[in-house]
């Protein structure tokens, strides 16, 4: 397969995880297929993965004096079931099996995950889009507009800009990516190529928290699911009222909401491709009387395949590549691939463009009368920070993110939770009490069997029986916690309050409640001191010994690290995208929201692109 040569160490620990002697993979295989997925992983990440795993050999060696490769296979369950009870080797081991479990899951059902990709053909050709990788790119070019990212915000800008006639160049660190190769390439390849860092993006903190976001053309909309909501009412009041956002009036914001569903072509999910995993989900709201239904998507022509994450391989999830430019490609637009905007170049205290740097690290320069930054919550405060345009004390403060736990249910019948719908279905119930929404998620097979608790024997059992599970998602709309820091690269850090903590744990009872009405065994909540529930009755247990620090925390949807408001101590942009001390310098994307939408943010982000747009129409083209 590759020269790769994993260490006896590696090799050693996914045989503890992954027994093959209980019907696990070849060890050695599997330690490779998992080198080959850490050497495309952040090069810290990678060292302090293998540094983790040596410990369990050092750990091995005390006890037994022997390596775990020179165990016997009673010794290694032992071994790692007196490690996974321990309070500090459990969340090591839970932490480093994850990855054990996603490459393995990815291996042992890409055949399956081919035969869905191929079993229709695409709904939609892939888009005509102008795009031109960096390498064919000539080093130094002009135009009107440059823009820094081509997901849900940028992509908005580009076609509202192009549509008036300027010359507007989109510059995009990804690649573009085809329906073809979400068809044909191998699921982890798929992941590892359309996610920063390979996916393994964590902000620091106690939990740590895994947060992926795509990279590529069309931004995360080309590998997020594809659920649409309206921003609420309460939280546009909120961004009109405290922020000053005049746009954000309800009856002004109403129509870029309109807008953005319109090029979504938005509706619910069809019952007959949702699958069992919404469908239960339903099934045990609606017995509790819990407000519930399926999801608004924007996927005209899914077949449930259950491969959002990785890619659409029928063109079904009309993310911006599909839908937005395109028409900015129509209207003259280019896209530039392959770019990573390094800082912006100013003269004087005015944009005049950007310097960025191919793969190969040759740079390119793109002078321009306006640039926007469009390059998501985490990556638009460094390019700021770079180009030394702002001293901002709020740069990169109010990070606000949505954490998420995953709660899944075991039923007696077959659930196949990744026949249908990767997210298709909406428990309401807590979402304006407590803040917690409810949306039934399952993954592509083998690539999130994070929440199955167990090592050894015993978690090879349970791989065996995902097919029964229902999978659930909780996430909450936070503090906000987080913070980016970093100039060179960015660092992310989160400090998860008590309060949301206890709505974290919140969740994962009310994911439980739901499960169990609609008729699970067992529900595996993912908390340490609980792993497993037996019926309903355990829930009170449960709420007694959980402790926030210690789940599986993954969060999606960042949002406001440069937000935008009336108030200039605390809002780095002002109410038109314009970058405080830096004329012609405007951010459009998920950083300038001001708080977080409460909701799965893309519809919201993109009439707020639409808005300010038409603030720069007035301003410059009018
Ligand atoms: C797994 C997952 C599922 C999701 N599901 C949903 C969902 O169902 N519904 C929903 O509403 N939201 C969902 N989201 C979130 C949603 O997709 C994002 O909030 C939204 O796309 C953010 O828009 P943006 O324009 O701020 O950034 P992005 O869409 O992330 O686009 C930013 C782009 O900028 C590029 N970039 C970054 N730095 C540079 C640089 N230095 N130079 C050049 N280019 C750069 C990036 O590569 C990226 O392509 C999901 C997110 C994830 C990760
Ligand atoms: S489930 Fe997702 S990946 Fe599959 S067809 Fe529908 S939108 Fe596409």
């Amino acid at each position: 397969m590759s020269k790769v040569t994993p260490s006896k160490s590696l090799i050693s620990f996914c045989s503890a995880v992954l027994p093959q002697e209980a019907g696990g993979p070849d060890p050695e295989d599997l330690a490779i297929k998992l080198s080959l997925y850490l050497n495309r992983l952040p090069k810290d990440f990678h060292r302090g993965y293998i540094a983790a795993v040596n410990l369990f050999d050092a750990i091995s060696w005390a006890k037994y004096q022997s390596r775990i490769s020179g165990l016997t296979f009673d010794q290694r369950e032992e071994l790692i079931l007196r490690l996974h009870k321990n309070k500090i080797t459990f969340a090591l081991i839970e932490a480093l099996k994850a990855l054990v479990l996603l490459v393995n899951g990815s291996y042992s059902n890409s055949p399956e995950i081919a035969a869905a990709a191929a079993k229709n053909p695409p709904v939609r050709e892939d888009a005509k889009l102008n795009t031109v990788t960096a390498s064919s790119y000539p080093s130094i070019s002009r135009c009107d507009i440059v823009i820094v990212g081509s997901g849900a915000g940028g992509s908005i800008v580009a076609r509202e800009l192009s549509s008036k006639g300027a010359d507007v160049i989109v510059v995009e660190e990804g690649q573009n990516h085809t329906s073809q190769e979400f068809r044909e390439n191998m699921p982890l390849d798929r992941f590892a190529s359309m996610y920063r860092d390979g996916g393994a993006t964590a902000l620091l903190g106690l939990p740590p928290v895994i947060m992926p976001i795509g990279r590529g053309v069309g931004g995360t909309t080309l590998i997020n699911s594809g659920t649409c909501y309206r921003t609420p009412d309460r939280v546009l009041d909120l961004w009109h009222n405290k922020f000053g956002l005049e746009f954000a009036r309800k009856d002004l914001f109403n129509k870029y909401l309109d807008d953005a569903e319109a090029t979504f072509q938005v509706g619910p999910v069809p019952l007959d491709i949702m699958g069992n995993n919404g469908l239960k989900a339903i099934e045990g709201a609606t017995k509790l009387n819990w407000k519930t239904g399926p999801l608004i998507r924007n996927a005209p022509g899914c077949d449930g395949c259950c491969q959002c994450a990785i890619g659409c391989p029928h063109n079904a999830k009309i993310g911006v590549h599909l839908s937005v430019l395109p028409i900015a490609c129509q209207n003259g637009t280019k896209i530039v691939t392959d770019l990573k905007v390094l800082r912006v170049i100013t003269d004087g205290s005015k944009a005049v463009g950007i310097y960025s740097k191919r793969t190969d690290g040759s740079k390119v320069i793109i002078y321009a009368d306006l640039v926007v930054i469009a390059a998501g919550a985490t990556e638009s405060p460094g390019i700021i920070r770079r180009s030394e345009i702002s001293s901002h004390p709020h740069l990169g403060r109010n990070l606000a993110v949505h954490p998420a736990v995953a709660v899944a249910g075991k039923f007696e019948e077959e659930i196949f939770p990744w026949h249908g719908v990767l997210q298709s279905a909406s428990v309401e119930e807590f979402h304006e009490s407590d803040g917690i929404l409810v949306e039934a998620t399952a993954t592509p097979p083998g690539m999130g069997s994070m929440v199955l608790p167990g090592v050894g024997s015993k978690l090879i059992d349970q791989i065996n029986d995902a097919k029964h599970l229902v999978s659930l998602g909780a996430m909450i709309s936070d503090g906000p916690n987080g913070r980016v820091f970093g100039k060179s690269r960015t660092i992310l850090t989160y400090k998860m309050s008590d309060t949301d903590g206890s709505r974290l744990i919140k969740g994962i009872e009310i994911c439980s409640k739901i499960l169990f009405a609609a008729g699970a065994k067992e529900v595996f909540t993912g908390v340490t001191r609980k792993p497993v529930l037996k019926s309903k009755d355990d829930i009170r247990e449960l709420k007694e010994v959980a402790d926030y620090k210690e789940l599986h925390v993954a969060a999606f949807h960042p949002t406001g690290s440069i937000r935008a408001g009336t108030d200039p101590q605390i809002c780095p942009v002002d109410i038109n995208g314009n970058l405080r001390g830096c004329e012609n310098l405007f951010v459009i994307d998920a950083s300038l929201l001001p708080s977080s939408p409460t909701v799965n943010p893309q519809i919201s982000i993109m009439a707020t692109a639409k808005a300010i747009s038409e603030n720069i129409v007035n301003l410059y083209f009018n």
